[in-house]
């Protein structure tokens, strides 16, 4: 695949930019931003905004001192050369390279960070257009950030160049009952568009955890899903339609309001869960569907884990579907007993959860059904919710197992891998051998119902390079059971850049050739998201 590389034209559209009023360069501004910036790897981890510039200080040879000063000097010529450029195209007020926003936008929810030279808030289709163009006629790159909430570095912008963020692109444009569809711009914030489809009576299913902060926009770019996904499906079942960027500036539209569409391949799926990497989504058109009339649950606990596996399959063999099937293990549950008290939760070490939704005679008789069924299947305990405020009060508990294994004082390296279903119980059986010989400790809760299953690696300081490197071979061990078991290293949060390292065997190689020929194809100078999981 094409890299970026420095032979590209130092091109302003605008001849007349007051930056022709610079002084004379001997080196052109963005080649210095590269090799300024450029990172080994290794720079991007954890990496403070300053660390992170420390790499362009010790560049120079002979002199160092004055070398870094030369080079920081054309560094901050260089960004500001980029901005004006940037203003001259766009506008004022919607770039900048304030060192608190170039900070804010280094980084998302994971481990890595590096600062991009410039941010820009796109506020139309337009601009996102024109800063493609001009991006890219000069090899620079741009990486697009919708809320910054990912848990794998997909918006880290590795080779500096352009965030672009889809922040201020966060209207609801239509919401429309009668062609059950929902059109947005992508940085509305998921839960919004929830809340706001709800209100007319309609629902969008997908619900990530993080749906009060993350952004529509990075739902499409990783295919999110949540806990409902088991009965709706994924954020790919509810795009009809997209607006995209493509990375030379030009604009396509692929889908619309039709909810049945077999016109040409299949451009929404590639789109979906690109990871900001084939073009920049500027508009979605999101199926909605009628919001079941109400909701009911349960909550077992049982003696053990492999009770809690067994009684998912009994539910499905029994012929329901369940809107949500969440099961927890052990070192959980033992994790929330410390937080909550340990009165929350009767004696059992395999916690599940059941939720059904429809009309309320169905959901009454179903949940009288399910009752029966959790106790043949050893369940020792069983609690109904029939109410909303009492159904809510189960999944705040359920929330509450991320923040009670963040007060074990331990780091969650939070792994959103799949399994068929049929091997939850290997998963876990081998979750607790690996803890053994590695002497990590591993929780395991998540989405039962599809087999995925987030698998934490508490670990006490990331940051620490023994810690990291202890750590990653775990994850390598772990991910090689997955791949053996005909499961997947990802089923939510993405590739980005914390599984990079697993992509090619993920795939296999002829796939992730394919992969990089699309690559080739929509984004030929590589400037979309560079040094994620496609590059060598
Ligand atoms: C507490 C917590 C809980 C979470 N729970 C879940 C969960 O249940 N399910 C789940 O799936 N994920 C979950 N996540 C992960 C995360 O919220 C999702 O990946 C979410 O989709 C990220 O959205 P964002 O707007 O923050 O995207 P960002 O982090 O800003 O970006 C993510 C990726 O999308 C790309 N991107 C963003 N916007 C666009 C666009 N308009 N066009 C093209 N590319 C774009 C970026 O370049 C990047 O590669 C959770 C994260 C946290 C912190």
């Amino acid at each position: 695949m094409k890299k970026l590389d420095s032979q590209s034209e130092y091109g302003f559209e605008n001849p007349s930019s007051p930056l022709m009023n610079l002084p004379p360069r001997k080196t052109r501004p963005f080649e210095i931003l590269r090799s300024g910036n450029t990172p080994a790897p290794e720079n991007v981890w954890g990496g403070s905004h300053k660390e992170a510039n420390s790499s362009v200080q010790s560049n120079g040879a002979g002199e160092p001192g004055s070398v870094a000063i030369a080079d920081q000097d054309s560094k901050a010529i260089a960004q500001q050369t980029m901005a004006e450029a940037l203003i001259q195209v766009l506008g004022e007020g919607k770039v900048s390279i304030e060192e608190s926003v170039i900070t804010e936008h280094s980084g998302d929810k994971w481990f890595a960070n590096h600062p991009p030279d410039v941010v820009v808030f796109a506020e139309s289709t337009e601009d996102v257009s024109k800063t493609l163009s001009y991006a890219h006629k000069n090899h620079i790159p741009v990486t697009t950030r919708g809320a910054g909430i990912g848990y794998v570095g997909g918006c880290v912008p590795v080779y500096g160049g352009i965030v672009l963020s889809t922040a201020r692109m966060n209207k609801i444009l239509d919401i429309s009952p009668d062609d059950g569809v929902a059109v947005v711009q992508p940085g509305v914030v998921t839960g919004d568009l929830q809340k706001a489809v709800r209100a007319v009576g309609w629902d969008y299913p997908p619900d990530p955890a993080s749906l009060k902060e993350c952004s529509i926009g990075g739902n499409v770019a990783t295919n999110a899903g949540g806990p409902r996904c088991l009965k709706y499906g994924v954020t790919r079942n509810y795009i009809l339609g997209l607006e995209v960027v493509l990375a030379d500036g030009r604009v396509m539209r692929c889908g619309g309001r039709i909810h049945k569409n077999k016109t040409g391949f299949d451009l929404i799926g590639l789109f979906v869960g690109s990871e900001g990497m084939l073009g920049i989504v500027t508009e979605i058109t999101a199926r909605i569907i009628p919001k079941p009339q109400c909701r009911g649950m349960l909550a077992a606990i049982f003696p053990d884990f492999p009770s809690a596996a067994k009684a998912v399959h009994a539910i499905f063999q029994a012929g329901h579907l369940p809107s949500a099937l969440e099961i927890t293990d052990a070192f959980t549950l033992e994790a929330a007993r410390q937080k909550l008290g340990r009165d929350v939760f009767p004696p059992g070490d395999g916690h599940l959860i059941v939720e059904i939704d429809g009309r309320q005679a169905a959901v009454d008789s179903e949940i009288e059904e399910l009752y029966e069924l959790l106790l043949k299947c050893g369940a020792n305990e069983i609690l109904i919710a029939r109410e909303e405020v009492e159904c809510e009060a189960i999944w705040q508990m359920r929330r509450e197992f991320s923040y009670s294994l963040r007060d074990t004082g331990l780091i969650k390296l939070n792994e959103d891998i799949v399994v068929p279903r049929g091997k939850l119980v290997q998963l876990v059986n081998f979750a607790r051998v690996m803890e053994k010989e590695t002497g990590i400790a591993v929780a395991c809760f998540g989405h039962a119902g599809d087999g995925n299953i987030h698998t934490n690696l508490m670990v006490d300081n990331y940051d620490d390079p023994k810690t990291r490197a202890r750590a990653d071979a775990a994850l390598d061990i772990l991910f090689h059971w997955v791949l053996d078991n005909g499961g997947v290293i990802t089923g939510e949060h993405g590739v980005g850049l914390a599984k990079k390292l697993w992509i090619r065997q993920a795939l296999g190689e002829t796939s992730f050739a394919l992969h990089q020929s699309l690559k080739q194809v929509l984004d030929p100078n590589g400037i979309l998201n560079p040094g994620k999981f496609l590059d060598d």
